[in-house]
């Protein structure tokens, strides 16, 4: 079998590091074909050292002539700046697409890679929350095929057969760090206690978004989209544990559920290997050492988050790019210091409000309200500093 070529987008972050381990397990099976990093040069160029990519992307630095040889060293041809993202995701010789960028940065190369006819592995949910009919109808124009990254959706995509006998899917959610504090404490929490996730290791705006729940409301937009379900037919439970990914009920009362250890290896390795099951790395699931597997419904008050997502969904057009925008908008504010915790969801609900949603029918129109997202959450944010 001729080894398949993989781009991993966001190959120096928590997602990308995973993928190359599975990718480095089956050496025969895949060849790293392009790496990508939005600034951080040295991590990536270690990379590229390991995993010997014919293509660098730094998305976020003007073109250096030294670092270019660096990277030529290893045997990488080094580009520079965010159209080399679209350039390598719609490669012709590249089969496989990770699509593992943080936030609405990811759009551009995840609609790419669906424009192109690739098999996408996609970790960036942001661009699904964004534009998901957009990416979604450029994927079955081109025959791209999306396997879902998520642990959630990849595990649903597992349980869901005949979706006309589905009646609706169940979405685990760990509940992140302060699923006990005390409410009234939640205003004084820290950067550093938010992305100190009980059961994962992740990105720093990934935890924030775990930590407030709006990792499971993007979750809930992009499963909408993912799986074209209706959003009452869309349940979030609080499982603590993280053992249960998530579960698909059908309408004979049969619940399928996927469960594995929490690493983010186990549907990366499905989503590389599909349909076939390659080796991922994770420790097999030892049922006898688990006391307990407990779930329970999502406090409102606790996770005001969540609401809006489905608000969001109800409200259709720009609605979902306008609450990523001010999510992100929100988050960075919080990780530097300058808005407390309990305002992250405070910004989103006030810019939801205040930015109309307008159809999505064209990149154009999700890119324009994220913008307009983004200057009015950031305004909102100084004025409550002032
Ligand atoms: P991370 O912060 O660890 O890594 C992000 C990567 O994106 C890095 O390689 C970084 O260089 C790159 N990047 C950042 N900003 C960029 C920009 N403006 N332009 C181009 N590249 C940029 O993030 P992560 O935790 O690996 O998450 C990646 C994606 O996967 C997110 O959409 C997240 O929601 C999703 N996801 C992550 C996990 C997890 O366990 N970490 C689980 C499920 C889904
Ligand atoms: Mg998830």
């Amino acid at each position: 079998m001729k080894a398949m070529n993989i781009a991993v987008l966001g190959a120096t972050g928590s997602i990308g590091a995973s993928t190359l381990d599975v990718v480095g397990r089956h050496p025969g099976r895949y060849r790293v074909f392009a790496l990508t990093a939005h600034a951080s040069a040295e991590p990536l160029l270690a990379l590229c050292r390991a995993h010997r990519p014919s293509y660098a992307v730094l998305s976020g630095v003007p073109e250096d002539r030294a670092l270019s040889e660096k990277f030529k060293a290893v045997g990488a041809e080094l580009l520079f700046g965010a159209n080399a993202l679209e350039r390598v995701a719609g490669d012709p010789a590249c089969g496989i697409v990770m699509a593992a960028i943080v936030g609405a940065a990811g759009l551009a190369s995840t609609l790419a890679a669906a424009r192109a006819g690739k098999r996408m592995l996609l970790a960036n949910k942001e661009a699904l929350v964004m534009a998901g009919p957009l990416v979604m109808r450029a994927a079955r124009e081109a025959g791209a095929e999306i396997l879902p990254v998520d642990s959630e959706h990849n595990a649903v995509f597992q349980c869901f057969h005949n979706k006309e006998s589905v009646r609706k899917i169940i979405l685990t959610a760990s509940g992140g760090p302060f699923r006990s504090t005390p409410l009234e404490a939640l205003s004084a929490v820290t950067p550093e206690q938010a992305c100190a996730h009980p059961n994962w290791t992740m990105g720093r705006k990934i935890s924030v978004d775990s930590a407030t729940m709006m990792n499971k409301a993007l979750e809930v937009i992009e499963a909408r989209w993912l799986f074209e379900l209706a959003a009452e037919r869309i349940e979030v439970v609080i499982h603590p544990q993280s053992i249960v990914h998530s579960l698909v009920e059908y309408i004979d009362g049969s619940v399928i559920a996927q469960l594995s250890n929490p690493d983010m290896r186990v549907p990366i390795a499905h989503a590389l290997g599909y349909p076939e099951r390659i080796a991922s790395g994770a420790r097999p699931l030892d049922l006898t050492i688990m006391k307990n597997l407990s779930f329970e419904r999502p406090d409102e008050q606790r996770f005001p988050c969540l609401r809006l997502a489905y608000a969001a969904l109800r409200a259709g057009g720009t609605a979902a790019a306008v609450l990523n925008a001010a999510n992100e908008i929100a988050v960075e504010a919080f990780l530097g210091g300058r808005l407390p915790f309990t305002g992250i969801a405070r910004i989103i609900a006030e810019t939801l409000a205040a930015v109309p949603a307008k159809p999505a029918d064209e990149l154009a129109s999700v890119i324009a309200a994220d913008a307009q997202s983004r200057s009015w959450a950031a305004a909102r944010v100084l004025a409550q500093a002032a």
